[in-house]
């Protein structure tokens, strides 16, 4: 793969860039170039935001559409981007290293998806609503668009997390200027593309890819009213900040250390619970912010526990993230892999046992490989149970009953997922009731587009994805009448 661009997508155009400075993304699987586009400088931003503003402020603009119109190029969007869905799996694999099985499940279908379950919404969408006021006369309630957006997305999965900014923005008759990570801004472009093949008007949706200081530039930057962020806890509390100063609305995704509970009755044969397993604790390479990389299990089945997951991470597949049969593939970046291998050695000199893995797999000496990893006999308080480590890693820890269990899970500075496998649903229903955090599943873990997604404490503010994902890109007007 070899792809070159010059330009951003910025106004429905493909303009110049104010420097001659690129981005250059490698082959997480092998290391090889893969091309370059340029690097936004806060010129560029300046320019996408000016755009998105004219698109935004014009009296006939996108925010005055009627939404059923909107949706209508929402639709054509998706059809546009499932037009593309090979090429989206091919460039986003290449590029964070995350296995072409999954990248066709979540970096395809998935943002479609959203995009198209927003259009719905837009169809319902109810601006005004006349109730009678308290003290006589009426009042009209009106939800109207925030503004312009300023959306910025990891590269762990950059289009689904793109989409759950654009979708809901979109709908809600928002503009937006996306700034895709560094790692990953080849997909940003087929996104463009596909945005420019759907006709969406000119400055609804702006693409500049840049770096960390360009990012704090556009959040904040006074041509933009929100910020939806997903990323790390210490720089979501950076824009939080800023926005904080700005009184300018925010969503942030953040980082999470969630908990698998074990139950004492969960069924741990892994050929009816394997593939559930994968996707709540070591998807996309373990680069998932909600993934339970802590796993709770209960002292009277601790070995068995530590047994099955022994042989479940020890036998997935490792190889080149574009090979349908690889499971886990390379970390997205060396410096990643490092900070990774930094945890491992961090565990082990906490007194952590490794049962399977815990180096680089062989015969894979080019791209950033790491073999899954599990630590038993792991304490909550280890620096390898509280931090996000965002690999391949997790930790076997035990506990004395369904309290212990719940203590255990709570103890942390993030809430973002979590899980309760067992085999009666009902009773891990009670138990995840008792867990604090956005969201979790029971035997399960997938986040669906109809239901909000979000964290609480270091895990972020606000939610994203469901109907609720909507009420972040609206403000609210009282007319009284
Ligand atoms: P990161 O915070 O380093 O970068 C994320 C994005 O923010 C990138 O585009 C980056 O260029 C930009 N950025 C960084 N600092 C900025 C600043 N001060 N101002 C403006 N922009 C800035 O995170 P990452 O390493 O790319 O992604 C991994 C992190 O993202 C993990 O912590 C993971 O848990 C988190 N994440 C969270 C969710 C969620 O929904 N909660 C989903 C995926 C990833």
């Amino acid at each position: 793969m070899s792809l070159r661009y010059d330009t951003f997508y910025v106004g429905s155009e493909w303009v110049r860039p104010a420097t001659d400075r690129t981005i250059n993304p490698l082959n997480a699987s092998t290391e090889e170039p893969l091309g370059h586009v340029p690097e936004g400088v806060e010129a560029d931003i300046d320019n996408a935001v000016a755009a998105a503003r004219a698109a935004f402020d014009a009296p006939s603009g996108w925010a005055s559409w009627e939404s059923g119109r909107r949706a209508e190029v929402m639709d054509r969007f998706a059809d546009a981007i499932d037009r593309r869905a090979d090429e989206f799996v091919a460039r986003v694999s290449a590029q964070n290293g995350m296995p072409v099985a999954v990248a066709r499940q979540l970096e395809t279908g998935y943002p479609s998806a959203v995009l198209r379950f927003y259009g719905g919404l837009a169809r319902e969408l109810s601006v005004t609503e006349t109730r009678p006021g308290l003290f006589g006369g009426s009042i009209e309630v009106r939800k109207l668009p925030v503004g312009v957006v300023a959306a910025i997305v990891p590269w762990n999965f950059p289009q689904a997390l793109s989409m759950f900014k654009i979708a809901p923005a979109m709908a809600s008759g928002c503009t937006l200027v996306v700034k895709p990570s560094p790692e990953t801004v080849l997909d940003a472009y087929l996104l463009a593309e596909a945005a420019d093949e759907a006709g969406v008007p000119a400055g609804v949706l702006n693409i500049v890819p840049a770096g960390r200081e360009v990012g704090a530039h556009l959040v904040a930057h006074p041509g933009v009213d929100k910020v939806a962020f997903t990323g790390s806890t210490t720089a979501g509390r950076g824009i939080a900040e800023t926005c904080g100063r700005l009184l300018r609305p925010v969503t942030l995704e953040l980082g999470g250390k969630s908990a698998a509970i074990v139950l004492d009755d969960a069924d741990l044969d892994l050929a009816k619970i394997g593939e559930g397993l994968f996707g709540a604790t070591l998807l996309n390479n373990g680069q998932t912010c909600f993934l339970g990389t802590r796993v709770l299990a209960p002292r009277n089945r601790y070995a068995e526990v530590v047994d099955a997951f022994t042989t479940f991470a020890g036998s997935l597949t490792i190889g080149d993230a574009s090979d349908p049969a690889t499971q886990i593939g390379p970390m997205a970046t060396a410096q990643q892999r490092d900070r990774v291998e930094s945890y491992i050695t961090k565990g082990r000199g906490e007194g952590a046992r490794v049962t399977t893995g815990g180096g680089r797999p062989k015969g894979l000496e080019r791209g950033w490989f790491i073999q899954p990893t599990v630590f038993a006999d792991v304490d909550n308080s280890a620096v390898i149970a509280q931090e996000e480590i965002f690999g391949p890693v997790l930790s076997l820890i035990p506990y004395d009953d369904v309290d212990d269990a719940v203590r255990i899970a709570n103890d942390s500075d993030f809430g973002l997922g979590g899980t309760v496998w067992t085999a009666d649903p009902e009773r891990g229903l009670a138990v995840a009731h008792r867990v604090r955090t956005g969201t979790i599943g029971v035997n399960r873990y997938i986040p669906d587009p109809a239901a909000p997604f979000g964290g609480i404490k270091a895990s972020g503010l606000g939610r994203e994805l469901g109907p609720e994902g909507l009420t972040g890109y609206q403000q609210t007007q009282t007319v009284y009448l």
